[in-house]
């Protein structure tokens, strides 16, 4: 294990262009859960039991608004999470002077609230609201609640959170400049993620660097094209790495 944390700070110190691909793992040590309620999601009206896809797609929400806010609120909405060590260790090499491009599934908001400068959300940010109509960004502070439990703007317009859900387009930017990001990598670090959801696991197939590390409480599918696998939790290993870094403890 030690051996592991040495490796990863040779590897950072010894990098220029860094990529962290990031899945729900990296915000579990921060309190926000890794997968989707496995019961789904019931509505009391009609007896019907939801899976979480379904939950989470836009003909769910066109069609059971109430309920969709409902699953948000339980499911999606973590106003107290705070980033933890493995979003705050991208943060800290950043200022090192490595160049970071963090490229995330996750909607949680913790990557920007770490501060780093480059951060693509493939889907979305939960935290922040868009009006259905027009698909703009509206400010927080425009947010309100009905008396239905749905979020309108202060004129009483639809508001849906800035996420992407089952049926909706990619951000076709945010895509190509992950890709890009991915492509131009000497190091690529995988955190937190199954893989499982595409097209999104699909970025790191541009990797062409030196050195790609995974760090996973499980093994993933093709394994073979990591060098070096951690299974530990991420925030805990990679303080490990950032104390060897900053010459704190070996
Ligand atoms: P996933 O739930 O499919 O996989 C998470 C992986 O992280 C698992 O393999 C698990 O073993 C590992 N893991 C859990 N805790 C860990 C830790 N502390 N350290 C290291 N590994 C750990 O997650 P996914 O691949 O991101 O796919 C889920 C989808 O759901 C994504 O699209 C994501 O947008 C969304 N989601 C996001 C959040 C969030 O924003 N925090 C939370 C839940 C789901």
């Amino acid at each position: 294990m030690q051996d592991q944390v040495k490796q990863v700070a040779e590897m950072v110190q010894k990098a220029h262009r860094i990529v962290a691909f990031t899945g729900a793992g990296i915000s579990t040590e921060s309190g926000i859960p890794d997968f989707r309620s496995s019961g789904g999601l019931f509505d009391q009206l009609t007896g019907r039991r939801f899976t979480g896809e379904e939950a989470l797609s836009v003909p769910f929400f066109e069609q059971h608004p109430e309920l969709f806010f409902e699953n948000y609120r339980n499911t999606l909405d973590f106003p107290e999470a705070k980033p933890n060590s493995g979003h705050l260790f991208f943060k800290r090499i950043e200022d090192m002077g490595k160049k970071v491009t963090i490229v995330t599934q996750n909607i949680d908001n913790l990557h920007e609230a770490a501060g780093n400068s480059t951060v693509w959300t493939v889907h979305g940010n939960a935290t922040q609201w868009k009006t259905v109509r027009t698909n703009q960004v509206v400010s927080n502070n425009e947010l309100c609640w009905d008396e239905n439990g749905l979020a309108v703007d202060s004129k009483g317009e639809s508001l849906r959170p800035n996420i992407v859900l089952y049926g909706d387009q990619l951000d076709q930017q945010v895509m190509m400049e992950s890709a890009r990001a991915v492509s131009k990598a000497d190091l690529l670090f995988v955190i937190g993620t199954s893989l499982n959801v595409v097209p999104a696991s699909y970025l790191i197939d541009d990797f062409r660097g030196e050195n790609a590390v995974l760090i996973n409480q499980t093994e993933v599918a093709d394994m073979s094209r990591f060098n070096l696998f951690i299974q530990e939790k991420s925030g805990q290993f990679l303080e490990k790495v950032w104390k060897r870094l900053s010459n704190e403890e070996v």
